[in-house]
This record gives C-alpha cells, sequence and structure tokens, in this order.
C-alpha cells in the first residue's frame, strides 16, 4: 500500500492535479485526498481549486458538478460504476409533468441530481443548506426532490409548500436505517447522541438528538462535550470523526449501512485514473451552462451571511 499511495502522490504532483473525496469513501482513498468532505464542501473546493486535473472520488452527479463548475479542467472519476441511485429516481418526464401542474413555482432539486436535471433547476441545495435555500426562493410553493425524506426534513422548518418529485424517491442507504435497529445499538450504548442524515425516513429523524448533513455530523461530534455518538448515516464517515475527533467514541447503527456505490474507487483505480486520464466526466455546453447558474444561485445564498 505504501507503494501505490507514493506512486499517487507523485503522479498529483505531477499532473497538478487535486483529489476530492466524499466522507462515504474507503479510509484508504480518504487518507490520500486533499479534501474530504459533504457534497456542498466539495462543490467549494472544486470552484475554488487552482489545480489543472480533479480526481474526484465520489459518485457521477459530483463528478458532473465539478466539471459544471470547472469547463476547462479534466474532471475525472476513477470507477464508472460509481453512480447514485437516488439521482437515478428522478426522470426528466416527472420534472417537466411537474412544472407544467406548478408553473408559478420555483424548482429546488438536491445536489443527488444528473446535470441534465439541475439544468432545469431554479437552484441546487445540499442537506446542509436545504432549509435556507428554500426559504431564499421567490415562490410561496417549491418544486423540491429527489429525496422525499429531505422533503420531510425542509418541509417541517419552513413555511413554504414543498411539492414532492418524484413521487417516492429515497436514498437506498439511508432506508435501511430503521428504528429497531436504533434501539438495540441504544441499549447497548444508552449515553451516546444518535446523529442521523436528513435522507433517513422521518420516523428515524423524530428519534434523533441531531440532524445534519455529513459535513454538519462532523462538526457536531468535534464540538460536543458528549464522547459518544450512534451515527445515523453511510458508515464510511466513521474513519473521518475517528481521525478528526480523538478520545469520543462512534457506534454504526449496523455493518449494513454501506452504500456499495461509492466504496468503486479504490487506490489502485486512483492510480489508473491520474496515469490516464481516465475517465473523463464532461457535460455538454448547453445543459452546463443552465446548470451552473442553478449551483452558483446555492453558492451565493450559501455564502450569504
Ligand atoms: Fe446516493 Fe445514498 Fe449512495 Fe449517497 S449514500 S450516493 S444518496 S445512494
Amino acid at each position: 500500500m505504501e507503494k501505490i499511495v507514493k506512486e499517487i502522490l507523485k503522479l498529483k504532483e505531477d499532473r497538478n492535479a487535486i483529489i476530492l473525496a466524499h466522507n462515504y469513501q474507503r479510509p484508504e482513498v480518504q487518507d490520500i485526498a486533499d479534501f474530504v468532505e459533504d457534497s456542498y464542501g466539495l462543490a467549494k473546493q472544486a470552484a475554488k481549486t487552482k489545480a489543472s486535473v480533479i480526481v474526484f472520488c465520489g459518485v457521477d452527479f459530483m463528478a458532473e458538478t465539478a466539471s459544471i463548475l470547472n469547463p476547462d479542467k479534466k474532471v475525472l472519476i476513477p470507477d464508472l460504476n460509481a453512480k447514485c441511485p437516488l439521482a437515478c429516481m428522478l426522470s426528466t418526464e416527472d420534472l417537466i409533468k411537474k412544472k407544467k401542474e406548478y408553473p408559478d413555482a420555483e424548482v429546488v432539486l438536491y445536489i443527488n441530481t444528473h446535470a441534465i436535471h439541475k439544468a432545469y433547476a431554479d437552484c441546487i441545495c445540499t442537506s446542509s443548506n436545504a432549509v435556507k435555500i428554500v426559504n431564499s426562493m421567490n415562490s410561496d410553493t417549491v418544486i423540491f426532490g429527489p429525496d422525499m425524506n429531505l422533503t420531510h426534513y425542509v418541509q417541517k422548518r419552513t413555511n413554504k409548500k414543498l411539492v414532492q418529485v418524484p413521487d417516492n424517491g429515497l436514498c437506498p442507504t439511508h432506508h435501511m436505517i430503521s428504528e429497531l435497529e436504533i434501539s438495540l445499538v441504544k441499549e447497548k450504548h444508552p449515553n451516546a447522541k444518535l446523529v442521523v442524515h436528513p435522507e433517513t425516513t422521518p420516523d428515524v429523524q423524530e428519534l434523533a438528538d441531531h440532524i445534519a448533513s455529513t459535513g454538519g455530523i462532523v462538526n457536531y461530534c468535534k464540538n460536543s462535550s458528549d464522547k459518544e455518538f450512534i451515527i445515523g448515516t453511510e458508515n464510511g464517515i466513521i474513519h473521518r470523526l475517528e481521525k478528526e475527533c480523538p478520545g469520543k467514541k462512534f457506534y454504526p447503527i449496523s455493518p449494513n449501512v454501506i452504500c456499495k456505490n461509492m466504496k468503486f474507487h479504490t487506490l489502485e483505480k486512483v492510480l489508473d485514473s491520474l496515469k490516464n486520464y481516465q475517465f473523463e466526466v464532461k457535460v455538454p455546453d448547453e445543459i452546463a451552462e443552465k446548470a451552473r447558474k442553478a449551483i452558483n444561485r446555492m453558492i451565493e445564498i450559501t455564502e450569504k451571511s
């Protein structure tokens, strides 16, 4: 492993490349990345990097977002199989139909969508800024999707009327987390705080001490005076939590809460990606231009204090 890490670091320098990794990546991939963050953090890193090449260790829509923000840079994804099932649940037909039904409503789409759909949106959001983005829209009704659990989370925190698109969009990984499993972990660790992602189901959200994006989960655990936490999101984040919060304990809800799509990238594939400039992610100009407006509007609103 040491040899391959050295090769990656050397090639990264030669190529003037940056490696961005999502919090759900394999531990060894997180460890060689320049930045390990949530979707919003990675989009911001992609927007401001001076590197010529971005190797994106995340799923397809994240690499597309980096490419949209950097049309003149090479954006690479080490394995093309890394796709997000939630993003695949939204269809163009669903979106057009909803827009016809609610012609005055603005469209806010979760960053977990493909570029073609972002092009239809007035603004993008992530789980860390969704409430702020929805509250900033001009219309009282907002078409929102694709994750119905995130819609539930935002609807409870806004006076706007949200219209879900598609009807049943969900993240299969977060949907695995159940009340029963939580109660079993709580029995073993009665003093641990329960921290969950807003992609979990409403009944799981009800049980939580804190609900946040993966970046928000890291901040909460870092700043809390508590020492033990039950983590209600994809288990990959526990590696980062253990690194950044020494002396604290983190318990997964179940060993099965794994997004296999996030685990396709390995060190070998990252090395091949840098060596052979593979696999390049490009978004057609016409789609990228429209999607960029929606992404930049999100960044503007989020950065406004
Ligand atoms: Fe998509 Fe869920 Fe996997 Fe994230 S954890 S990439 S939302 S399937």
